[in-house]
Order: C-alpha cells, then sequence, then structure tokens
C-alpha cells in the first residue's frame, strides 16, 4: 500500500461487534475476563485500550516501523525514551532543537545522574568529538525547530552504532510522508502528534515508534509504570488526523513552496529559511533524504527585533500563537532561554502554513510587510 492509502487504512478494520466502519472510542477502564486472566488482550485501559491500539498500528505502519507506542503529550514519548536510560549514562543531542526537549533534559534528567553534550550535528565530524565511553543515545531532530537545519540522519546514525549507542529522531517536523529516520538507520523515532500527526489544534498526543521489540518492551513499560497514556477520545482525534495527513501535508507544502521564494525576494527580510530554496544550505541534503521539504518556514527581518513584533501584530488572518502544524496557518516569534545552546535570531518568526488558499495567505503576509 502507498503513503495515501495507509494513512486512511493501516491499523484499522471495521469494528468486529457492528461494523462501525471508524474505530470507536472505547471508554472503558477495564474489560471482562471470561475466567480470570482469560481475556483477548486487553485487560485494563492504562496498559491497552483499542482505539489506541488503532492509532499505534496506524502511525507504525506510516513510519516503516513494526510497533507504536503512544503518549500523553510529545514530551512523555521523549521522557520515556530517556527514562531507558540509567544513571552514568551520556547523550548526545543536536544543539538546536525544540526548548521543551532541551529543558527536559537539563531540568529533569541531569539530577538524575545523566549527563549531556549539545552539538552541532549538522557536522557529523562534531558527533565523532562529542561520542563518550558511557554514550547510549543520540538525539537529532531534522529539520531543526526553528532554525529548520537539516542533519545527516544515515551518516549520523552509522556514526552512532559503530559507538554502541541507540539513535531517536523527532521527527514531527516531517512527518513519515516526508521522512522516515528508521529507513536511514535511526532505531527510534518521536513525534508530537499533537502537530502535523492529529492536524488540526484540537489534542495534544505523543507517539514512539520502533521496529526493535527490545526497545518497544521498554517503553511500554515506562509507559503502563508512569502511566503517561493519552485518553481514548485524544487517540481517536489523533487516528481521524492521521487519515488526512497526505492530504493535508500535501497542499500545506505545496502553498509553503510557493511562498517561500516570494518571501525571499522581499527587502524587508534578511534571511528566509526553507530547505526547498536552492540558496539554502540544507537543501541537497534535504532532497536527498526527504520526501518533500515540509511547510515550516523561518524569516528573519532586516528591521530586526522590533519589525519582526510589528510584522505579527499586524496579521490578521494568519494567527499568531505557539504551535505547528494544524489546518491554520500560525507565526510565532520563536526565542530561546540564553541558557539554551544555540541562539535564535532576535528578527526570527517561524510560520506553520496552513490549508488555507495560497493568495489569501499572501495577501495577509503583504499587508504586514507594508505596515514595517
Ligand atoms: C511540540 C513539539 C514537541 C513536544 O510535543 P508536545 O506534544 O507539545 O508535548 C517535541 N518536539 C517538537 C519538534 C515539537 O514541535
Amino acid at each position: 500500500m502507498r503513503f495515501a492509502t495507509q494513512c486512511v487504512h493501516a491499523g484499522q478494520t471495521p469494528d468486529p461487534s457492528t461494523g462501525a466502519v471508524m474505530t470507536p472510542v472505547y471508554f472503558t477502564s477495564t474489560f471482562a475476563q471470561r475466567a480470570p486472566g482469560d481475556h483477548d488482550g486487553y485487560e485494563y485501559a492504562r496498559v491497552h485500550n483499542p482505539t489506541r491500539t488503532a492509532l499505534e498500528g496506524n502511525l507504525a505502519a506510516l513510519e516503516g516501523a513494526a510497533h507504536g507506542v503512544a503518549f500523553a503529550s510529545g514530551v512523555a514519548a521523549t521522557d520515556a525514551v530517556l527514562k531507558g536510560l540509567s544513571a552514568g549514562d551520556h547523550v548526545v543531542a543536536t544543539n538546536d532543537l525544540y526548548g521543551g526537549t532541551y529543558r527536559l533534559f537539563t531540568q529533569v534528567y541531569e539530577r538524575f545522574g545523566l549527563t549531556f553534550t549539545f552539538a552541532d550535528l549538522t557536522d557529523p565530524a562534531n558527533l565523532e568529538a562529542a561520542l563518550q565511553a558511557n554514550t547510549k543515545l543520540v538525539w537529532l531532530e531534522t529539520p531543526t525547530n526553528p532554525l529548520l537545519r537539516i542533519l545527516d540522519i544515515a551518516r549520523l546514525a552509522d556514526i552512532a552504532h559503530a559507538a554502541g549507542a541507540d539513535v531517536a529522531v523527532d521527527n514531527t517536523f516531517a512527518t513519515p510522508m516526508l521522512q522516515q529516520p528508521l529507513a536511514l538507520g535511526a532505531d527510534l523515532v518521536v513525534h508530537s502528534a499533537t502537530k502535523f500527526i492529529a492536524g488540526h489544534s484540537d489534542v495534544l498526543l505523543g507517539l514512539a515508534v520502533t521496529s526493535d521489540v527490545a526497545l518497544r518492551e521498554r517503553l511500554l513499560a515506562k509507559r503502563t509504570l508512569q502511566g503517561s497514556i493519552p485518553g481514548p477520545f485524544e487517540a481517536w482525534l489523533a487516528l481521524r488526523g492521521l487519515r488526512t495527513l497526505a492530504v493535508r501535508l500535501d497542499r500545506a507544502e505545496q502553498t509553503a513552496a510557493e511562498l517561500a521564494p516570494r518571501l525571499a525576494e522581499r527587502a524587508e527580510l534578511s534571511r528566509v529559511r526553507y530547505p526547498g530554496l536552492p540558496t539554502d544550505p540544507g537543501r541537497g541534503l534535504a532532497a536527498a533524504q526527504m520526501g518533500g521539504f515540509g511547510a515550516m518556514i523561518s524569516i528573519e527581518f532586516a528591521g530586526g527585533a522590533a519589525a519582526a513584533e510589528r510584522f505579527v501584530e499586524s496579521l490578521g488572518l494568519i494567527t499568531p500563537a505557539t504551535s505547528l502544524g494544524g489546518v491554520e496557518t500560525l507565526a510565532e516569534r520563536r526565542r530561546r532561554q540564553p541558557s539554551e545552546p544555540l541562539a535564535v535570531p532576535e528578527s526570527l518568526v517561524r510560520l506553520s502554513i496552513g490549508i488555507e488558499h495560497v493568495e489569501d495567505l499572501w495577501a495577509d503576509i503583504e499587508q504586514a510587510l507594508a505596515a514595517l
């Protein structure tokens, strides 16, 4: 089955008891047993829920993975991966990453005896330099947030594996439609399904997928023990969102590809970051590693932070808000705390392109640029 077909069908079959085409929302905490311990794999909803199982099967198929494990949020999925490590272990992570991931690593896990090195992994030699005898995990995010830099997953995975470390990729920005990290050598893929996967800005949910049975068992055990499960309705919303991922992202990407070169011509902007632009430093690698360039664009203003602020305030149709990956276009001034490893330019605004008509988006951008 091709990707768009898998989006609609993978992990789901009509409900055996009624024939319902949509997977029902199983609002139940427990399941009847024929005799003590005699059941069909569903015993208690912290461990298993059929709506969640359908979602996990769908995303696993899309990522080309054997197993999916759903969590209450993207950071809960990341947290479960980190809980698989032990005090004394070392992690190398890209220095350009989601702020919540950075803070989870440094504010929580450093206190429990893990150590972290944040390195510029756009140059694989920097991974070689950062590895230690106790490095157990390499954490990648590509395209990065919010600088949209591209990391070479296959090269980095080879280097990490030679040193005995597992590789996890946060695939939130690309989605499995544009990038399948397991096929490039990664061991684990983590998603904030809150974003493109669910796609409608109406739910928080996370997923981890892997084809490694031991990793899956570890993730399931962590989830069961810490209770970081999504509710059945959240799982159902994400599953419903996934069914239209291919059409949504296709449209959003076409629009981003149309807007990025128009933005690049504007004198008000000093830089446009979009991996699909011919001048983008990540263009070659993105073209080789990804099936498309995505729907995220970061722009920097010649007039500095004040111009960025004014632009965002002047937008009408485009909503100023954090988050990304919904059907509506959002704009956000992404900033980093001074303690975070790689600074984000003060004048940067990140655009998450939705599925509105391209000319309506452009009209809004043009009038906001004219207001500068
Ligand atoms: C939003 C986001 C997360 C965190 O996900 P939540 O669902 O908000 O917990 C992790 N990584 C990236 C790249 C994100 O954009």
